[in-house]
């Protein structure tokens, strides 16, 4: 049996709970690539390969080297070079593609959310008056938040920070999701926290520090995504399946 060849961009749950439900399914070939980022990656559910590919120029070439029959681009949503660059290699090289990305949060009421779109904007978004701030945006772009010292933080993440902020006042929290609502309740009001900073990722493993923040009254400055590249999406691993099906299906390739 001829199989088809697939690349997951991963780096998600989403992105292995996809890899894990599509490893059964003998007609498939799967590879998850990872940029390398977490120290300790989880173990995953199908073949890795680690890194970058070199651009979207490399990646087009991986493609055809590899005779990649569909790229599924399941990033995560703040990931938007790797984006850019899957669905410029794609069009390049006429590979089918699509995005696994979940849906953005929305504002509920009761919710206190400034929304900004950019880190920049965050840091210039921070008050006049002292707070203790949680940064509850990964490790990568935390350092951005140096520029506001007069502010104490606490900044949690699966890896830890390096280097760290330059401020007097910061602590670190190494934790990975999910995250249970009563759990985050206790972190905001232990910490006596007056701000958080989010990104909206979307997803349920950590919407719960926004429910606890509503719970609370307290402010977040949420950095809203940038617009992802105009190709298809599915929101749940659940709508990729038949997705995937559809853009292998004889009938597609001979452009019924
Ligand atoms: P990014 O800024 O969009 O990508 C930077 C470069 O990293 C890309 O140009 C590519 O290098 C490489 N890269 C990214 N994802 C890759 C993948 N899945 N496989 C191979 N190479 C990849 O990405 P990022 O924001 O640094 O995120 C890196 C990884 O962490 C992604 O896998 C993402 O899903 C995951 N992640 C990101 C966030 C976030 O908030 N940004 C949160 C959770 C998880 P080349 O150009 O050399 O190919």
């Amino acid at each position: 049996m001829t199989k088809h060849r697939i690349l997951v961009l991963g780096g998600t749950t989403e992105a292995k709970a996809l890899a894990g439900r599509l490893a059964g399914r003998a007609d498939f070939d799967i590879t998850l690539s990872l940029a390398g980022r977490t120290l300790d990656p989880r173990p995953q559910p199908v073949q890795t390969r680690i890194g970058g590919f070199g651009g979207a120029d490399g990646l087009a070439r991986y493609l055809k080297d590899e005779k990649i029959d569909l790229l599924i681009d399941a990033t995560h949503p703040f990931a938007a070079q790797i984006s850019r660059n899957a669905a410029e290699a794609a069009g390049k090289t006429g590979t089918p593609i699509f995005a696994l990305r979940r849906p953005a949060w929305q504002r509920q009421d009761g919710d206190h959310w400034t929304s900004v779109t950019s880190m920049e904007e965050a840091v210039n978004a921070l008050p006049i008056e002292k707070s203790t701030v949680f940064l509850a945006i990964g490790r990568q772009e935390a350092g951005a938040f140096s520029a506001r010292p007069e502010h104490a933080y606490l900044v949690r993440s699966v890896d830890p920070v390096e280097p760290p902020l330059a401020v007097p006042e910061a602590r670190y929290l190494l934790a990975c999701g999910p995250f249970a609502l009563e759990d985050e309740l206790h972190l905001l009001q232990s910490e006596k926290i007056g701000l958080i900073v989010a990104k909206n990722s979307g997803g349920s493993a950590t919407y719960s520090k926004l429910e606890a923040a509503r719970k609370l009254g307290i402010p977040v400055i949420m950095i809203e995504r940038q617009a992802p590249p105009g190709i298809a999406e599915a929101g749940s691993v659940e709508a990729a399946l038949p997705l995937i099906d559809h853009l292998l299906s004889p009938a597609r390739k001979r452009g019924e």
